[in-house]
This record gives C-alpha cells, sequence and structure tokens, in this order.
C-alpha cells in the first residue's frame, strides 16, 4: 500500500514535467513499469532502423538492445576498450542515425533537460543529426529547478558514474564532487536544453520507477 501512495504522488511530479515538457516543445509520455517502457520504444522504433546509443545505464537497465537487434536494427554504439578514432567513428555514425537513445542527468520541474558529458558525443547527438531523439528519464532523475539539475549533475550522476567506472578522481573518496582538474575527469560539458532544438525530432519518456544514475 504504501508502494502505491509513493506512485501516486510520484505520478503526479511527472505529470507536471510532461506538462512542462510539452510546452518546451518536447513529445511526452509517461510510463509505469518497465515492460510497457520497453515495448514502447521497441514498438516506436520498429524494424530495419539504425539506432545510435551513447553509452546509458538507463539503456542498460531497460535490457532492450537485444530486442532491437532481434527487430533488425544496427545497433551504433561504443565500447570502452575502443581506441580514440574508432570510438570517434562511430560516434559521428551514431550521430547520423534513425533514432538515438539517451538519458539526461537530470529533468526539472520546468521542463529543462540538462546533460553532463566527458567527450560531448552523447549531447551533441541529442541537439543535432539524428532523425529522432528517445530521452529515458526515471522518476529519480527529476528536481525542482535548474540549479538543482546541475547540482545533480555532479554531485549524484558523476559522482556514480565515477565509481563504476573506477576512475582515479577525488569524488570517489569524498563522495562529492571537487571540482577536479584530473586528467580522467568526466564532467566536460554541460547542456541545458530549454527547450527543443528546433530542426530535431523529439520523444522524452519518463518512468514512474528509478532508471540509471
Ligand atoms: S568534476 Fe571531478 S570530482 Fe567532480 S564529479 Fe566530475 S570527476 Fe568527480
Amino acid at each position: 500500500m504504501q508502494e502505491e501512495n509513493i506512485k501516486a504522488f510520484n505520478l503526479k511530479t511527472l505529470q507536471e514535467v510532461k506538462k512542462s515538457l510539452v510546452k518546451n516543445g518536447f513529445k511526452c509520455e509517461i510510463f509505469d513499469d518497465l515492460a510497457t517502457t520497453k515495448q514502447y520504444i521497441i514498438n516506436l522504433i520498429g524494424k530495419n532502423k539504425t539506432v545510435g546509443i551513447g553509452g546509458s545505464q538507463t539503456i542498460n537497465m531497460l535490457d532492450i538492445i537485444d530486442d532491437l537487434k532481434n527487430n533488425n536494427n544496427k545497433i551504433i554504439t561504443h565500447s570502452p576498450e575502443m581506441d580514440k578514432d574508432t570510438k570517434m567513428e562511430i560516434w559521428k555514425q551514431a550521430q547520423y542515425s534513425d533514432f538515438y537513445l539517451a538519458s539526461p542527468q537530470s529533468i526539472t520541474l520546468n521542463g529543462e533537460v540538462v546533460f553532463l558529458d566527458a567527450y560531448g558525443n552523447r549531447v551533441s547527438s541529442c541537439i543535432i543529426g539524428p532523425k529522432k531523439v528517445i530521452l529515458i528519464c526515471g522518476i529519480n532523475k527529476i528536481t525542482n529547478d535548474l540549479n538543482t539539475a546541475i547540482w545533480r549533475t555532479r554531485n549524484i550522476a558523476a559522482v556514480i558514474n565515477n565509481i563504476r567506472l573506477k576512475k582515479p578522481n577525488p569524488c570517489t573518496t569524498t563522495n562529492t564532487c571537487q571540482d577536479c582538474n584530473s586528467p580522467t575527469r568526466i564532467c566536460n560539458v554541460l547542456v541545458v536544453l530549454y527547450k527543443k532544438p528546433n530542426y530535431t525530432d523529439y520523444e522524452i519518456i519518463l518512468t514512474n520507477f528509478s532508471l540509471g544514475y
């Protein structure tokens, strides 16, 4: 019963975010569980498409890649062991895919979409290039305002990613961002979408359950 109360509370928050996102030019849907979210994305992409993915724990947690491949879609994404030139080539190909799947680090109640990248490949593709961008954002990434969103990108999302990637950056010890000058720093490019980029088709999927960092 407690769980239902939390879900009902969170749904109202997501409905407010959806209203703001629509006002900002984005198409938006809300889903209540993982299976329905996955099926919606699988249907949206269909078959025989190219799908760029910018490295995302949200996408990994959705466990959708094999389903997309089974529909004869070509997945374009890098892997950590690739060298710089190979990654750069894949990032360029991903930018011109039919669909680009990613997750921002935060969306505000006012419908601002916030990303923090190490390399900028994901934010580039989320601004211009793909025929359609699909963003997936869990309830855990919703913040009240832009300041809190930016704080979250560095003090929650980035710190957890540093821990996941075993980066020798100070935040893995302190558990908060130290605005480091480390050569392995992963917080280099901050992008805020105040409104939908004019020439990019967009859909934002909000989930009433936690996904990613
Ligand atoms: S700026 Fe440096 S210390 Fe801060 S979260 Fe990023 S990697 Fe960690």
